[in-house]
């Protein structure tokens, strides 16, 4: 039997999607290369169609003995979100919607899909952990939020068992080198830093450096691309064990300001990074940090590259190889 992966041509997908194949799952991707790349996609059945589709959805439902589903499509920028939120319901909730139907009506009841720390919006301690408060800043969360709230009445109506991923920052890429991060455009911290020593870009803007932290910069919880890679392959482990719906927080349990990702940058590339203060940015919490101990506990999940110079080390030797990405 096979996993499809939703959205495995993007930047997530695909690194779970080499995780699935080393460890000798089936996999069928669907995507709509709206953001992702054909070539990030190391193996499996791809096929290039929209989860909103539903007819193409069967179809591969149909081709395929699907045992559980991965679930990537989606759109996933805070900034973008807030100025087409509309797009954001239709791609995020209503593509989910018709995911979960097509699901539904062939009798496939585990999907393992990629939330955000974005659900808890402003939180009220740090670090976050499952229980607490999810309250949304922008509409890109509260598409998220939608969904984990569509699965788990979905599970109530129809027992689909879900499992839902929140993440902080992933960064970082393969180590193989083969794949890694392109988005268009990149709005994303580590590699628009590094697009500074790329020769790409002359300086990084730091969005707002009024806000209630040590150096008044916005304080994130960066964790390796293989890390929530892995812990995709462990959480559909656990609901072929348990058939058990749940919610995981995924980070590093450690926070780094804006400043202090920039300072270990110049430290990884030997570049003195420029930077110039810039307004902030609309909808961007102040403190984002998991505590990760109940994926820890339940998945059985250890991140292996925790470290913050590992990570950006693993995004430069990426952006170097490939400095255009996967046009060239
Ligand atoms: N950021 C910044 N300059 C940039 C891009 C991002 O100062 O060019 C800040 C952003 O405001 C946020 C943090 O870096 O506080 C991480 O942003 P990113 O877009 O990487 O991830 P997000 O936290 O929005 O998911």
């Amino acid at each position: 039997m096979a996993i499809l992966v939703t959205g495995g041509a993007g930047y997530i997908g695909s690194h779970t999607v080499a995780e699935l194949l080393e460890k000798g799952e089936e996999v069928v991707v669907v995507d709509n290369l709206q953001t992702g790349h054909r070539q990030a996609v190391l193996g499996g059945t791809f096929y290039q169609a929209d989860i909103r589709d539903d007819e193409a959805l069967s179809k591969i439902f149909k081709k395929h003995e699907i045992e559980a589903v991965i679930h990537f499509a989606a759109n996933s920028l805070v900034g973008e979100s807030v100025e087409k939120p509309l797009a954001y319901y239709d791609n995020n909730v209503y593509g989910s919607q018709k995911l979960m139907e097509t699901m539904i009506q062939h009798g496939v009841k585990k999907i393992v899909f990629s939330s955000t720390a974005a659900v808890y919006g402003e939180p009220e301690r740090v670090p976050i952990d499952e229980h607490d408060r999810t309250n949304p800043t922008n509409p890109y969360g509260d598409t998220k939020l939608a969904m984990e709230k569509m699965f788990r009445w979905g599970d109530a109506a129809y027992g689909l068992k879900s499992i839902s991923l929140r993440y902080f920052n992933a960064a970082g890429a393969h180590p193989d080198g083969l794949i890694g991060e392109d988005h268009h455009p990149e709005t994303h911290l580590i590699p628009v830093i590094l697009q500074v020593p790329l020769g790409k870009r002359e300086f990084i803007s730091v969005f707002g450096e009024d806000y209630p932290t040590e150096d008044g910069t916005c304080i994130r919880d960066y964790i390796h691309v293989m890390d929530l890679a892995n812990a995709h392959y462990l959480a559909l482990q656990r609901l072929r064990a348990k058939e058990e719906s749940g919610v995981y927080n995924l980070g590093n349990g450690q926070g780094f300001s804006v400043r202090q990702v920039i300072d270990v940058a110049r430290r990884v590339t030997g570049h003195p990074i420029p930077d110039r203060v810039s307004p902030r940015r609309p909808g961007d919490p102040a403190v984002l940090v998991a505590s990760s101990e109940r994926a820890q506990e339940e998945l059985g999940w250890k991140p292996q590259y925790a470290d913050l110079e590992k990570i950006v080390d693993s995004a430069w030797q990426w952006f170097r190889r490939h400095p255009n990405g996967y046009r060239g």
